[in-house]
């Protein structure tokens, strides 16, 4: 089905500024592809108006929302239930609206991150890794969530502001240690996977100066910043031999089981949803 009906299911995704976001795109391609009688729009609420967005969607007017950048934390505070892994990344970047008129948080962020590593870095046996995490806000918390979650025996999370990594370290109990930013050499030591969850390298930020000398000869990095897509921390990765992944495959892997709790299927497998983003980035792979 190209296009929707009255009877449509609608869907969409909270941030301020939205009109960047490439989730619609995605799950455009995927409704289209899947035949559905969908919608998925991009939507900006005002700040302080969360709340009363999600009252007015009780019972189930839309199907449910993706949450991005700011309103991750606000989202879980908003929701009735919150599953186990939403509450274990401190944030929502998925709220559904049930029949019932109950507001279900979660996240995906975490199945987004490991789905990244399995497609570009097969050979990562993230079971007994010691991982360093540079970023403790939402992006930071959830990655060293999954993490450990997925085995991971260790994560150093190194962030700027010590205490706000410090107070990440505690909500997630054992299997965390702390770092300064300027001790960040000291956590790459050893370390077997290295993930980027500050903003640094985004376009119009500052560029993240990082010597990935310490991490082993063969680490991998990821690097969740996908504009631009080829950062300079990938790309120091590949010249010394580690394998990189990058940010847009992580978006790609949150979108997906986002798109099954929205609409109730599997995203179809058949559409090429990278190259359409990578088209919109004006990246060519
Ligand atoms: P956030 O809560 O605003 O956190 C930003 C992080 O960057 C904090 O750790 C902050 O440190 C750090 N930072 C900012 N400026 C810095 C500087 N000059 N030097 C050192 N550290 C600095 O944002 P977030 O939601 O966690 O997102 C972080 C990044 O991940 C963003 O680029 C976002 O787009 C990306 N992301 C990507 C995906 C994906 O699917 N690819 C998903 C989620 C997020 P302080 O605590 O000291 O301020």
């Amino acid at each position: 089905m190209s296009g929707f009906s009255g009877g449509a299911r609608v869907a969409a995704v909270l941030g301020r500024p939205i009109a960047h976001s490439l989730s619609p795109l995605i799950h455009n391609a995927w409704i289209e592809a899947a035949g559905l009688d969908a919608v998925y729009v991009p939507l900006s609420p005002a700040p302080g108006r969360l709340k009363a967005l999600f009252e007015s969607c009780r019972g189930g007017l839309v199907a449910g929302f993706n949450i991005t950048v700011p309103f991750k934390e606000e989202a879980l505070a908003a929701a009735d239930a919150i599953s186990d892994r939403a509450r274990r990344a401190g944030a929502a970047n998925l709220v559904l609206f049930a029949a019932d008129g109950s507001i279900m948080a979660d996240s995906t962020d975490g199945a987004g991150l490991l789905a990244a590593l399995a497609e570009q870095a097969p050979r990562l046996a993230i079971t007994g890794v010691t991982a360093a995490v540079l970023g403790a806000g939402g992006a930071g918390r959830s990655a060293a969530a999954a993490l450990l979650a997925a085995g991971a025996s260790h994560v150093r999370l190194v962030n700027r502001t010590r205490e706000r990594a410090a107070e990440v370290a505690s909500a997630l109990g054992e299997g965390v240690s702390v770092f300064g930013w300027a001790e960040r050499a000291a956590a790459l030591d050893g370390a077997g996977l290295l993930v980027n969850a500050t903003t640094l390298g985004l376009a119009g930020q500052e560029p993240l100066a990082l010597d990935l000398a310490p991490a082993l000869a063969d680490a991998v990095v990821l690097d969740m910043v996908y504009r631009p897509l080829h950062t300079p921390l990938l790309a120091a990765a590949k010249v010394s031999g580690r394998t990189p992944v990058d940010g847009l495959a992580m978006l790609i892997g949150q979108a997906r089981p986002s798109f099954e709790a929205l609409f109730g299927r599997a995203a179809p497998e058949d559409v090429d949803v990278r190259a359409l983003a990578l088209a919109a980035l004006g990246e060519d792979g």
